[in-house]
Formats: structure tokens, sequence, C-alpha cells
């Protein structure tokens, strides 16, 4: 049997520790970010899909693969994203001024975004996986 579940992690800087309510008031629902101070909407923290039959059943494993990505990210592998977003004008600054020009806040808004892509893209990837390992084993 599979079981659905997912976790949530913040959408400015990626990080799971969030604490948000299902509980809706007044038509809206509140979530922070413990990591950032982020303050917004439980609809709006990230979500990753977690199936348990797919060993990723623990939300501290998911938490800690998405720990890291971020650190990829915030790493040397966060400069070619930089550079990327720069050249397309995602993110406004430039390049030859980094430091003086980026908007820091919202490119890691976007690294966020990136790492919650990876991680749900390496995930899926896993899952197709072990589907077909079930269907030839069968
Ligand atoms: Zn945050």
């Amino acid at each position: 049997m599979t079981t659905e579940d997912s976790v949530r992690f913040c959408p400015q800087c990626g990080s799971a520790s969030v604490d948000f309510s299902t509980l809706v008031v007044g038509g809206l629902s509140g979530a922070h970010c413990n990591g950032c101070r982020w303050e917004g909407s439980a609809e709006e923290l990230l979500l990753v899909p977690i199936q348990h039959e797919f060993q990723f059943g623990k939300e501290s494993i998911v938490a800690e693969m998405m720990n890291d990505v971020r650190q990829l990210l915030s790493g040397s592998l966060g400069v070619p994203y930089l550079k990327f977003l720069l050249k397309w004008g995602f993110v406004k600054g430039e390049v030859t001024d980094i430091g003086g020009t980026v908007d820091r806040k919202q490119f890691a808004r976007y690294l966020a975004r990136i790492g919650h892509a990876v991680l749900m893209a390496v995930i899926d990837e896993r899952t197709k996986q072990e589907k077909k390992k079930n269907e030839s084993s069968s």
C-alpha cells in the first residue's frame, strides 16, 4: 500500500523548519519560517509529496535531502544559477558587482524554488525506477 504524505518547505529560503496551520481563520491560514523569518500563507509553502513505499517515509529524510540541496546551491553551485538568472533578466544586478547590486532576497527565492525542483525531479525519477523494477520482478 502506498501512503501519500508531504513535507513543506519555506518558499523563500527552502528551509523545512516552517510552522503552519491548516486551520483557516478569516480566509487565511498562517505560516512562517524559523530560518529566514518569512511569513505568509500555508498555501505558499513548497510541497514535496512523499510515497512511503519508496523509502522516503520519514519527513526528516526529505528535510535532510533538501538541506543538502540548499547547501549545494548556496555554495559554488549557486553562482552559475545567479549568472543565468542575471543574463535573462530574472534577477537584476551587475555580474561585475554581484555583492553590491544583486537583490539577495529575490535571488534566494529563485534558489529555493530551484532546489525544490531539483529534489522533486530526483524523487520523481526514483519513483519511476522503483515502479519499473516492481513491474519487471512480478
Ligand atoms: Zn525561510
